[in-house]
């Protein structure tokens, strides 16, 4: 049998392995357009800092491939699948590749929002970028070297937003993020920790614009400023712009494979097509796509078994999970944050936030399961909440972890539960009064075992 992997991240990697793992006598090819082995994207905006190098950043070098009898074809771009007669066009190349089963693990390219001048002015390197691989890095940081730059903007106040902010700034630039929605972190942060989290974002001299929709980037030659909607302008000579991510979805759409946002696959990620199936950040599973780590990884583990017939795991999605990567800043956002917005009822949620020592725990419950939890300026609970994730917990256990306590009024017996209350006791202030007897703060004790 022979499979061809087109993509060679993480997910076009991993599969592969996973698929060697299994069955060692069959022939796999992987096509990639890129000219690197498999590496990592999570440090790219510090190889625009130089504080890694090319070769940092690659996880496996060509020998590993060659190790493993699989064969990686760099600087190949795949233009055409025929599902007919099973094959792969290469761009340039004469001979197509056949396959018996084909893997699409395409990916995804970074979204440009609708702002006016945005493409043109990316298309004409006149000083508008979008972070996605080496070669990115690479003209951002050539650009910021050779154009005299004081000043950049980075659009999109997300997990990739902010990273790339942190690197820019330690180029010694002046940097503003500008994001549209009314709070940093929008999809993994509820308002109170998304505020907590700004300030300590300005408190490292980057500049914060919220609730601000870019409508035109300024400039001819080149870059000079940026327009937002209210008609509010700022300065600068690079706009980099970090707003989330399309599947890469065409090469599936024009081989008639059924595409949405993704393409579509099912519990076993075959696509509509006999033979082809699809990983990673380029799918669609029951509406949703994800663009992170784990999930290309538990995925890369369902295909393989697939392709081989061996379907014992259907896939069931992957809990969101994401961690801020900016040094000093301890930040966690896992599963279901906010549960306003979900169906049903039954949730809890249990909170610390204590804004002297910016610190901020929240962890959500359904019934006694542990549904999600953003974990900011304190990391003693992650071990716990990833391992109890989905799983029944102990209220009492999730108290303690989190140093929750409950307090009660000598005078009356009423209880002030921090887990409840959103404010640490602590934190209140010195003349509040017992809401069932009005007496002082002084005669509450913390409760035994609480
Ligand atoms: C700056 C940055 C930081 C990130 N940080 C994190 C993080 O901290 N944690 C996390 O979980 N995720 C992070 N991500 C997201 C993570 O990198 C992606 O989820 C992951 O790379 C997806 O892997 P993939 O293999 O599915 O797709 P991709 O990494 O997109 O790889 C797909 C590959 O296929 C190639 N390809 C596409 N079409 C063709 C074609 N027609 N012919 C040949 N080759 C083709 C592409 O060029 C690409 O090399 C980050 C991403 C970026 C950009």
């Amino acid at each position: 049998m022979k499979v061809v992997i087109i993509g060679n991240n993480v997910s076009g990697t991993f599969t592969a392995q996973n698929i060697r793992a299994l069955k060692d006598d069959i022939e796999i090819d992987i096509f990639t357009q890129e000219s690197y082995p498999y590496y990592t994207r999570v440090n790219l905006p510090e190889l625009i800092s130089e504080k890694v190098t090319i070769d940092d950043l690659v996880v496996f070098k060509e020998d590993w491939y060659k190790n493993r009898q699989l064969n990686l074809h760099l600087n190949k771009k795949v233009n055409k699948i025929d599902s007919n007669a099973k094959i792969i066009q290469i761009e340039g190349d004469s001979m197509p590749i056949d396959y018996d089963k084909l893997i699409l693990a395409l990916g995804s390219v970074p979204n440009i929002p609708p702002i006016k001048n945005a493409v043109e002015m990316k298309d004409q390197k006149k000083g508008v970028f979008t972070l996605r691989s080496i070669d990115d890095a690479l003209e951002i940081r050539d650009y910021l070297k050779k154009s005299a730059i004081e000043k950049a903007i980075i659009i999109g106040g997300g997990l990739l937003g902010l990273e790339l902010a942190n690197q820019i700034k330690d180029c010694n630039l002046n940097t503003t993020v500008v994001e549209f929605f009314p709070r940093l972190l929008p999809r993994q942060l509820d308002e109170e920790c998304g505020a907590m989290l700004k300030e300590e974002i300005e408190n490292r001299g980057i500049k914060v614009v919220l609730d601000a929709a870019t409508e035109e980037i300024l400039g001819n030659g080149r870059v000079t400023g940026i327009k937002l909607k209210g008609g509010e302008q700022y300065d600068t000579d690079v706009v980099l712009i970090q707003a989330g991510i399309s599947p890469t979805i065409r090469l599936a759409k024009e081989a008639n494979i059924q595409t949405n946002r993704g393409i579509i696959v099912n519990d076993f990620l075959e696509t509509s097509e006999k033979d082809i199936y699809a990983v990673g950040d380029c799918i669609e599973y029951k509406n949703q796509i994800w663009g992170i780590i784990p999930a290309c990884m538990e995925q890369s583990k369902i295909v393989a078994a697939s392709v081989l017939g061996l379907k014992k795991v259907d896939y069931k999605g992957t809990t969101p999970k994401n961690t801020l990567k900016i040094v000093g800043l301890e930040l966690t956002s896992i599963g279901i944050i906010d549960p306003t917005k979900e169906e049903g009822g039954g949730w809890e949620i249990l909170k610390k936030a204590d804004k002297k020592d910016c610190c901020y725990q929240k962890l959500v419950l359904k019934g006694s399961r542990l549904k999600g939890a953003i974990l900011f300026g304190e990391n003693k609970a992650i071990s716990y909440v990833y391992n109890k994730m989905e799983e029944d917990v102990d209220r009492e256990d999730l108290r303690k972890l989190l140093e929750l306590y409950i307090y009660v009024c000598n005078n009356c017996g009423k209880e002030y539960d921090e887990a409840k209350m959103g404010i640490l006791f602590k934190d209140l202030p010195e003349d509040f009064k017992c809401p069932g007897c009005n007496g002082p703060k002084e005669k509450f004790k913390k409760k035994d075992n609480s």
